[in-house]
């Protein structure tokens, strides 16, 4: 295989299908590392990147474009492979090592990027599947060896899916206090990412969890991953339903939609004192009368994806605890636009990974 000369899967225009281009790569220089690509996970925020920003709500649209991003674009953020090239100043990483990548750079040198948040970074975002050439090819270029997290043994398809899935999940469940066994939590939206939170939830707390989801098929496979019931959002008198289903005892939601009417579910289904945290980028506004703040002493924030050190908690978190897993559904790289159709039209169950 020719390390100089990738294979992409690109979009050349916002919103196009993706297409296969080759491009020239230059001989790492540095710090830098090429990876033969093994696997990539799909993320449901490719759509957005594909189509080229995020509804913001009231009819506006944030623009990648505008924010800077060049045409065309190669996405895959969930990067695994084996390392075939390195830069002259690479040290601790040899050929054939097995990895997974972080892909949430920074500019590394930001106090918010220093402080270990590089995806928070507040000056330049070079995100790999974004900004910079990701995982939907064959070769994918680190700029620095650092990003590389090593597997050991475990699975690389599953591995490469705590690069975004993984972490988003885990940082997430992180933010939330510490629970006891009487107590709920609701996963609101069990997708990809809400199922590997349930799944990592279950295996870290004692705490009972409601899963919530509109896909029957997704409501049963969070049963099986450690969910304790699971509600769908659209069934009629949802609210009362669940709030009698966990004696009126939810502590804290956590939204993997982010919709108005998903986080709007959330701020209503959690106790006075209640937490929740609003991760999913699906978009629009969020509205909710003020005195609720004081009233339920209500605690809410986000979350977006985390930090690199994350990343190998869940890895080494991985390696010594039997964590449920989540369904993948393994696919040829070559079949990446109709994976993309299959994700908009919520016809994946876990989460697909691409192989070239
Ligand atoms: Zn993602
Ligand atoms: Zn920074």
């Amino acid at each position: 295989m020719n390390y100089r000369c990738a294979h992409r899967w690109a979009f050349p225009k916002w919103g196009a299908a993706l297409e296969a281009m080759t491009d020239d790569l230059a001989p790492p220089v540095g710090h830098e590392v090429t990876l033969r690509v093994t696997h990539c996970g799909m993320c449901h925020s490719d759509l957005h990147v594909q189509a080229g920003g995020f509804d913001m709500g009231g009819g506006k649209l944030s623009s990648l474009e505008r924010a800077g991003t060049k045409l065309p674009v190669t996405m895959g953020h969930e990067i695994g492979g084996e390392v075939v090239e390195v830069g002259p100043e690479v040290q601790g990483v040899k050929l054939g090592d097995k990895v997974i990548v972080y892909p949430w750079l920074g500019c590394g040198s930001c106090l918010v990027c220093e402080r270990g948040d590089e995806q928070l970074c507040t000056r330049a975002m070079r995100n790999l599947g974004i900004q910079l050439p990701g995982g939907y090819a064959d070769l994918v270029r680190v700029p620095h060896a650092r990003y590389l997290v090593p597997i050991g043994t475990l699975e690389p398809a599953r591995a490469a899916t705590f690069a975004c899935a993984g972490i988003t999940a885990y940082g997430a469940i992180r933010k939330l206090d510490p629970l006891d066994a009487e107590d709920h939590v609701a996963i609101i939206g069990c997708g990809g990412v809400g199922m590997t939170a349930v799944a990592l939830y279950s295996a870290t707390s004692p705490a009972r969890i409601v899963a919530i989801d509109p896909d029957p098929a997704k409501r049963e496979a969070a049963l099986s991953h450690g969910a304790t019931m699971a509600f769908d959002p659209n069934a009629p008198d949802v609210l009362k339903a669940i709030g009698k289903a966990c004696n009126m005892n939810i502590a804290a939601a956590v939204d993997f939609v982010g919709s108005e009417s998903s986080s709007s579910l959330a701020v209503n289904l959690v106790r006075r004192t209640g937490q929740v945290v609003i991760v999913g980028l699906f978009g629009g506004e969020f509205r909710m009368p003020l005195p609720m703040f004081a009233l339920k002493s209500l605690r809410i924030s986000g979350s977006y994806v985390a930090g690199l050190h994350e990343l190998r908690d869940l890895v080494a978190l991985a390696q010594r605890a039997t964590l449920p897993q989540i369904p993948l559904d393994l696919r040829p790289l070559s079949g990446v636009n109709q994976a993309l159709d299959d994700l908009t039209h919520g016809r994946v169950v876990g989460r697909v990974v691409l192989q070239p």
